[in-house]
């Protein structure tokens, strides 16, 4: 058995039942082999096996109280995974489907993906299993409350650094931050991003992830001799990624096709009318569905996945984990698809992503290609130890060039470890060689 797979087995082993997290170290490890060769100081120090295992986990009970008086239970967590670069930061996811598995998938994605970003952070995840979808402004708030009742104990801006994601928003992010603030009684502005603009957010910040998506994607079809003109362009979901990504690529002179939300896709020939989209999403926070009302030539489907049937020449996959399966990546090839850039993490299956890079497919990962997010949420802690903000066009100028610098960055470690052209392994290897050589100065720790 190689060294790798004799750390997976083992990551296996210690961590039962919890299949994203073996997935998402699986399609890490595959590409650290050669790297893992060229050090092998690295074994007798352990490195591999420090990297996959969580400095720290949390877990913990939420009580709330409904509308209806009655006591709801949820369940809370923070895996605090590695430190080496900086203080831990990471989303807070809130839905249905979490459990440790996926935060810890999270958690370790976020390692690389940090240090991708070139910014002193280092990775952590958490979230709960709470639904915020249905629920009165109310009981989110009484919900918030209690998860930071508990979890502001673990965090600080120069600890650990949560924000925002499937789930939780500026409303979300606000009543956690009140609630921070008050027991801490200190207003300590960097301990949260994603805050709203009146209180420390940074401007572009909402923005971030999708524009930086579209920044790397621009940058991966300039290196294959094209762009966005004309291009057709599918994507998953209708939350925060999937919308700036629409705009930006828009923008870019791509005409966006097809989006949708966990209930079914809307396909417009004629292109997706962006604001019609956030009204309904992000103002009424209603269905999708309801696009076909305001635009009755395009056409609604209801169901998940069906929305990777429609022809496109770009897919961008916005909305959750393991969306593309094989079968979705066998049809996209089909269709004549030119390249896939992902906006969720680990939104294709490892099954998908080999088959794009066995058929040439050009792919941007999530490591890399979503880290626009992160870094902006860096760089909001830069304004907030600073007392000052930058304007709009300061923020996204830095967070293109960061996009820049981490398409480089994934290209040069591909072409060097023997992988040119695959920036899935590009970025892995980039990613982690900054945290290794970290960990190595830190000691055994
Ligand atoms: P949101 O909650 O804003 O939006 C998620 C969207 O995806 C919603 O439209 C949701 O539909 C849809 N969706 C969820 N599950 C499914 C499903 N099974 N099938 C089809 N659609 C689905 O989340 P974000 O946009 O913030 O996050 C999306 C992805 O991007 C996640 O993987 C997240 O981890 C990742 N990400 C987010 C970052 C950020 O800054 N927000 C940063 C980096 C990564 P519905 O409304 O019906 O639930």
């Amino acid at each position: 058995m190689s060294v790798v797979e004799n750390i997976l087995e083992q990551v296996k082993k210690r961590n039962p039942g919890e299949v994203e997290f073996h997935q998402a170290v699986e399609e890490v490890l595959q590409s650290l082999a050669p790297v893992i060769e060229k050090h092998p100081e690295y074994a007798k120090l352990g490195l591999v096996e420090r990297f996959v295992e969580p400095e720290r986990v949390i877990m913990f009970r939420v009580p709330w109280v409904d509308d209806a008086g009655q006591v709801q239970v949820n369940r809370g967590f923070r895996v605090q995974f590695n430190s080496a670069i900086g203080p831990y930061k990471g989303g807070l996811r809130f839905h249905p489907s979490v459990y440790l598995g996926i935060i810890k998938f999270l958690g370790f994605e976020q390692i690389l993906k940090n240090s991708l970003t070139g910014l002193p952070i280092g990775g952590g995840k958490g979230g709960s299993d709470f639904d915020p979808k249905g629920k009165t402004d109310g009981e989110v708030m009484r919900f918030c409350q209690s998860f930071m009742t508990e979890l502001y104990r673990h965090i600080g801006q120069d600890l650990d650094v949560p924000a925002g994601d499937i789930g939780v928003g500026a409303r979300e992010i606000g009543f956690m931050f009140g609630q921070y603030k008050r027991i801490k009684n200190q207003y300590e502005g960097g301990v949260l991003t994603g805050k709203g603009l009146s209180y420390g957010g940074s401007l572009a910040r909402t923005q971030a992830t999708g524009f930086g998506l579209i920044y790397f994607v621009r940058e991966m079809l300039a290196a294959a001799g094209t762009d966005y003109k004309n291009k057709t362009v599918v994507i998953s979901g209708a939350g925060n990624v999937a919308i700036y990504a629409c705009e930006k690529a828009q923008e870019y002179g791509a005409k966006v096709i097809a989006m949708c939300d966990s209930a079914g896709y809307i396909v417009d020939e004629d292109g997706i009318k962006l604001d019609t989209v956030k009204q309904i999403k992000e103002v009424e926070r209603k269905r999708i569905s309801e696009y076909i009302k305001y635009h009755p030539t395009a056409k609604y489907v209801a169901g998940q996945n069906g929305i990777w049937s429609v022809k496109c020449d770009v897919a961008l996959p916005c909305a959750t984990q393991n969306d593309i399966s094989i079968e979705n990546a066998k049809q996209l090839v089909a269709n004549g698809v030119l390249a896939l850039g992902e906006g969720a993490n680990m939104p294709c299956t490892n099954e998908a992503i080999e088959y794009f890079l066995e058929k040439k497919v050009l792919v941007a990962p999530a490591k890399a290609a979503n880290a626009g997010g992160v870094a902006t949420s860096a760089l909001e802690m830069s304004q907030n130890s600073m007392r000052l903000s930058w304007t709009f066009e300061e923020v996204n100028e830095k967070l293109d060039g960061i996009m820049v610098n981490i398409f480089k960055a994934a290209q040069s470690a591909a072409k060097e470890y023997g992988f040119e052209g695959n920036y899935v392994a590009g970025a892995n290897i980039a990613g982690f060689l900054k945290v290794a050589e970290a960990m190595m100065a830190h000691g055994v720790i």
